[in-house]
């Protein structure tokens, strides 16, 4: 391979020796193309590009912040795919990997919609300060600026699984997936022993992907349903 691209980049520095003009910019377009995300509106089905991730539609201003979640989630459903199929190790981190990806895009989810609707917030320059990591700390958050409490849109099962998978997240980012004393009172997990590595399966991970969704898509319509200014 690192042979083939030390050809190609001779044959590429040759061309601009010989003065091919046209070459320098497909290289720009390709980076520019890099840059953008392509969006189909769920709403209006209007095709638009936007640097960056989040944005309003510029034909029906539906906001894409569920609609990137979405497409982010799905990219996590094909990893845990993968981690089905690959050796034991490569699973393990690629299940890992999913459960973080997982709770960064919900993260970045929930900060850019608790941004856009700040003007619906008790006190607007603190939405944007909300972490969506750490579950009951959001439900606290959510409730004291926004009036509402966004576990009231899963199961009590559903909510105990998912605030456990995101505290599974923040030990294997902090912890190297060593069960501590905070997780346990955090979760109430069971199976858990402090000092001891945490299980985590795929299965796992394909559930609280499927319960983030319905969280996701709860806060957003609690939220487009808010009044303007503020007040409850
Ligand atoms: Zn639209």
């Amino acid at each position: 391979m690192a042979r083939d691209f030390n050809r190609r980049s001779s044959a590429g520095f040759l061309s601009i020796k010989m003065g091919v003009k046209s070459s320098p910019l497909p290289l720009r377009r390709y980076s520019e193309r890099q840059l953008e995300t392509h969006i189909e509106c769920p709403n209006c089905t209007l095709k638009y590009a936007v640097y960056g991730v989040f944005a309003f539609c510029p034909d029906c201003r539906q906001h894409n912040s569920l609609y990137m979640l979405g497409k982010n989630l799905d990219v996590v459903g094909k990893m845990l795919d993968m981690a089905a199929s690959a050796d034991v190790e490569i699973a393990g981190k690629l299940v890992e990997n999913a459960l973080e990806d997982c709770v960064a895009a919900f993260d970045a989810f929930g900060r850019e919609l608790c941004r856009v609707n700040a003007n619906k917030a008790s006190l607007p320059a603190k939405a944007d300060k909300i972490s969506f990591q750490n579950l009951e700390g959001a439900k606290r958050n959510v409730d004291d600026l926004f009036g509402f409490d966004i576990s009231a849109g899963l199961t009590k099962d559903e909510w105990q699984s998912v605030v456990r998978s995101l505290q599974k997240r923040h030990l294997f980012v902090h912890r190297m997936g060593v069960v501590d004393e905070e997780y346990v009172k955090k979760t109430g997990d069971a199976q858990a022993v402090v000092g001891h590595k945490i299980s985590l399966t795929g299965h796992e991970v394909g559930s609280a992907v499927q319960i983030v969704r319905k969280l996701a898509q709860y806060i957003a319509e609690k939220l487009a349903a808010l009044p303007e200014d503020g007040t409850r």
